[in-house]
């Protein structure tokens, strides 16, 4: 028992499968905060957010020059997918 398993815990690697989600704003409020508790003691994850938030700001961009939703739409599941 040396790993911290608790459910109050979380680690690397659940951040990057759940960031898609984070940044969508449909994860529940408690894992909203683990990830941000986590994100704010945790320099790896910072850096992977900034990444992250990189290929979001993208997307809004391509969106205010109005491209088509059904584009934007394949373009955001590729995106997701590509984690
Ligand atoms: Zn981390």
């Amino acid at each position: 028992m040396t790993e911290p398993s608790e459910p109050s815990t979380i680690e690397c690697r659940e951040i990057a499968e759940l960031l898609g989600d984070y940044f969508d704003g449909t994860l529940p409020g408690h894992v909203m905060e683990l990830i941000d508790w986590h994100i704010e003691g945790c320099s790896a994850c910072v850096a992977f957010v900034n990444t992250y938030r990189g290929t979001i700001n993208a997307a809004a961009k391509l969106r205010d020059v109005q491209l088509p939703p059904e584009l934007r739409e394949r373009l955001i599941s590729v995106l997701r997918s590509a984690r």
